[in-house]
């Protein structure tokens, strides 16, 4: 049995000083109950706690680490940047060195601008769209999750849906009032709500592929009726790629659907594991940013040499071939997971996009938020505990995504088939 007592110790003494404990919400265990685990240090597709356990990782610091944990290069680059100096708050050509490389992979991206994190990028292009159309109304989708800006925290996915919370407390209701919500792949309903309220509606924003309730792939359908009338009413369509971006595809999940959207936001991959978000899409849009515009964005640390390098290091060793790799070990992956379940008569349902995959407790279809609500998240409960003893690390909840890296091997993929094979037998019995 794996011992977890310093995690434990830790937690306890974190807890005095933090909130319960941590920074952000998910990382508590909460919703699979115990302490969560300490982390020591990590290599490749491994990670170690502070009791010196070791765990093959599928949540990969929820997304960015699509080269494992500590890759070579990425240190390499790190280290040398960081002899350099670790910010000036004046520019750098490394960051018109990352924006030329993001648009050269993500094309529909012909201006951007560098932030902090995911939530910076989407609040700031959902002022960018108000900004622009001069109207106030947002559309977002139910289960999907967009960061913590008071716009965007109304029926979202990730934390709010582990901790079933609706709408944050905190959030003005004046601005919870002016984002419409929608079921996620509800075709119907977005015709709908831009039928009522179209000429005041600033922008849509979707992830194409949800992955923070669990990953639900959007129907081709859905998102080119998305397009179709924001395009007919002028507003503005945001995919926020935070997640899918250089993960569902190389290109990201615009590419798999040859859809293109006016605005993009990008996070996690994009800064290799340092904090990066990025926020672009059309020149005539992007030109109402301060100061080549009048919609105000800044940031102190915006555009850092460190996260810059993250960035371009990792991006550096991503390409086509890399990614079917990725995906085929994905599919391998979740295939072997659905036979477990199988096997011991446990209701599955397993999704995988590219390096995004997850398994619900759920006979299926699950295809929007009532039907991940759907599953059976006492069970996930027990069956997580049984999965840290076999040694496997996946999110701590059933409304989050897991991820593969290029580090993870054929060794890696058999063992935590085995692990899941082992974690359901000692439920089960
Ligand atoms: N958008 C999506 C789709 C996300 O998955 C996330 C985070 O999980 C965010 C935005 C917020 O990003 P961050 O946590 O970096 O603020």
């Amino acid at each position: 049995m794996k011992q977890f007592e310093n995690s434990k110790r830790a937690f306890a003494e974190a807890s005095e000083y933090m909130p319960g404990g941590v920074n952000s919400p998910v990382r508590a265990f909460k919703n699979v109950g115990g302490d969560p685990l300490f982390i020591e240090r990590g290599k490749g597709a491994h990670i170690e706690d502070i009791d010196h356990n070791v765990f093959i990782d599928y949540v990969l610091s929820w997304g960015p680490l699509i080269l494992g944990h500590a890759d070579d290069q990425v240190v390499a680059d790190l280290q040398a940047a960081t002899a350099k100096g670790t910010s000036y708050g004046a520019p750098t050509e490394l960051e018109t060195e990352l924006a030329k490389k993001i648009q050269s992979i993500v094309p529909s991206m012909e201006m951007m601008r560098m932030v902090s994190s995911g939530t910076e990028a989407t609040m700031s292009a959902i002022r960018l769209a108000r900004g622009y159309t001069h109207r106030e109304k947002i559309v977002k989708f139910i289960g999907n999750y967009h960061g913590h800006s008071d716009s965007l925290l109304v029926d979202a996915g990730s934390g709010v849906a582990t901790f079933n919370i609706n709408t944050s407390p905190g959030v003005p209701k004046d601005l919870a009032y002016d984002t419409l919500t929608v079921p996620y792949n509800d075709v119907e309903g977005v015709k709908a709500v831009f039928e009522a309220n179209g000429d005041d509606i600033a922008c849509a924003i979707v992830e194409p592929i949800a992955g923070n309730m669990g990953v639900i792939p959007g129907t081709q359908e859905f998102l080119q009726t998305l397009r179709d009338v924001t395009t007919a009413h002028g507003s503005v369509l945001i995919f926020d790629e935070v997640m899918s971006g250089f993960r569902a595809a190389y290109h990201g999940a615009q590419s798999l659907y040859g859809i293109t959207p006016d605005l993009t936001t990008l996070g996690k991959v994009v800064g290799g594991g340092l904090p990066v978000g990025v926020f672009g899409g059309r020149r005539d849009i992007m030109m109402n940013i301060t100061p080549a515009g009048n919609v105000y964005h800044a940031g102190t640390l915006s555009g850092n040499p460190l996260a810059m390098t993250g960035g371009l290091s990792t991006l550096a060793q991503l390409n086509e071939s890399l990614y079917a790799e990725m995906s085929a070990k994905t599919t391998r992956l979740v295939e072997g997971i659905k036979q477990a379940a199988d096997a011991h008569n446990v209701p599955v349902t397993v999704h995988h996009v590219g390096t995004m995959w997850s398994y619900f407790f759920n006979a299926g279809p699950v295809n929007n938020f009532d039907d991940v609500q759907a599953s059976d998240v006492a069970y996930f409960a027990k069956f997580y505990k049984q999965l840290l003893q076999q040694g496997i690390y996946t999110a701590p909840s059933q409304f989050e995504t897991n991820f593969m890296s290029s580090k993870h091997t054929d060794d890696d993929i058999q063992a935590t088939i085995n692990g899941f094979n082992a974690a359901f037998d000692a439920v089960e019995n």
